[in-house]
């Protein structure tokens, strides 16, 4: 089922008539049978979109459509929907049977449909063995499974995820983000899934849409997000160790930074932001000298924190390459180098 948001904002209007623009105008679309992480800091408005998906807050304005269908003025029950959130939600006095079927009791599901489906959907979700237990007796990786099985249980049209993976350990979070990439490819159901972690959002997203202060920023594959940003937000929010980003300027195709020779840059000449992901450089006897201020070996890679006149940079290079941190030269391809206007901070092509 696709989703189509057009034009779609919130705002929220406090007691002292104080306005937060919480959505601005938001035009997306999510495609049928995708999982599309919604991506961006605290307070960039992926829960109220997401809470305007799933009917639990009613647009300041725009429309939302599932398929054909606009379904801006349906209730939360009648738009098929299935919802989990990082808390899990689930009623700690009921087995894990009780609470897949919960859903279904409302929908008069004939009994051993119902008794079928828990069964399916424990399956799907690897949970099959534990549903006499309550709660209370599962690791929270099992326990956000069982949310997982309960939105799915009414067979939703989407599937809505916010920051399911926040509240468990790094082990458990990385092992059910895998588990929720699989169940989300089984079912071929259309997933939005809300994150604030770059990572996260990078490695289970068939599309990442990324947000700040309510507007969209970039909608696209991951590895587009990340190798062509189109804006220094987005390039700053992706990648961890950061993105560099410099004051340089372009003279007749050479890039420089305070001044000095850094690279060779085909563009207009001119003052940029200057964008340079650590992964991308290389040691190499054809690059430049750089001031060494820092070097953290961290087995296989190591970062180089180096100093070009007043601005610092971090590279991130394969530890074998380097022999001496008394004489590092580093390179960068022209094409691994991303300039931006310093007034508007959108990327130059
Ligand atoms: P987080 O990751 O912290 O949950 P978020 O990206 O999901 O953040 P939202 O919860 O959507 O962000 O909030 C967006 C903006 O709207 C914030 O500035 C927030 O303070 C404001 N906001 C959210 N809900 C309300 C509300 N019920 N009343 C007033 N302002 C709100």
């Amino acid at each position: 089922m696709e989703i189509v948001l057009n034009r779609l904002t919130k705002v929220f209007v406090t007691k002292n008539k104080q306005e937060t623009r919480a959505v601005d105008n938001l035009d997306i679309v999510i495609p049928s049978g995708k999982l599309v992480g919604l991506l961006g800091p605290s307070g960039c408005g992926k829960t109220t979109t997401l809470f305007m998906i799933a009917g639990l807050h009613k647009p300041t304005s725009g429309r939302i459509l599932f398929g054909n269908e606009d379904v801006t003025k349906l209730t939360a029950d009648k738009r098929g929907i299935g919802l989990v959130f990082q808390n899990y939600a689930l009623y700690p006095h009921m087995t894990v049977r009780q609470n897949i079927m919960f859903p279904l009791e409302n929908l008069k599901v004939d009994y051993d449909e119902a008794v079928a489906r828990v069964h399916e959907m424990a399956k799907l979700v690897g949970i099959e063995d534990q549903l006499d237990k309550k709660p209370g007796e599962l690791s929270g990786g099992q326990q956000q499974r069982v949310a997982i099985a309960r939105a799915l249980v009414k067979k939703p049209r989407v599937l809505l995820l916010d920051e399911p993976l926040s509240n468990l350990d790094a082990r458990l979070r990385l092992q059910t983000r895998e588990e929720i990439k699989r169940i989300q490819r089984e079912t071929g159901i259309t997933t939005i899934f809300v994150t604030h972690d770059q990572e996260e959002a990078m490695s289970i997203s068939d599309e990442i849409v990324v947000m700040e202060k309510g507007v969209l920023q970039q909608r696209d594959k991951p590895q587009e997000v990340y190798y062509n940003p189109e804006n220094l937000f987005v390039a700053k929010f992706l990648g961890s160790p950061a993105i560099n980003v410099l004051r340089g300027e372009i003279k007749q195709n050479k890039l420089y930074i305070n001044g000095e020779y850094f690279a060779d840059k085909k563009a207009k000449d001119g003052q940029y932001e200057v964008g340079m992901r650590p992964e991308n450089f290389k040691v190499s006897e054809s690059g430049v000298s750089v001031k060494v201020v820092d070097v953290d070996i961290i087995g296989r890679d190591t970062i180089i924190r180096f100093q070009l006149g007043d601005q610092t940079a971090r590279a991130l290079v394969d530890s074998e390459t380097v022999e001496s941190i008394k004489n590092i030269k580093l390179a960068i391809k022209d094409e691994k180098i991303l300039l931006f206007d310093i007034e508007t901070g959108k990327v130059v092509k």
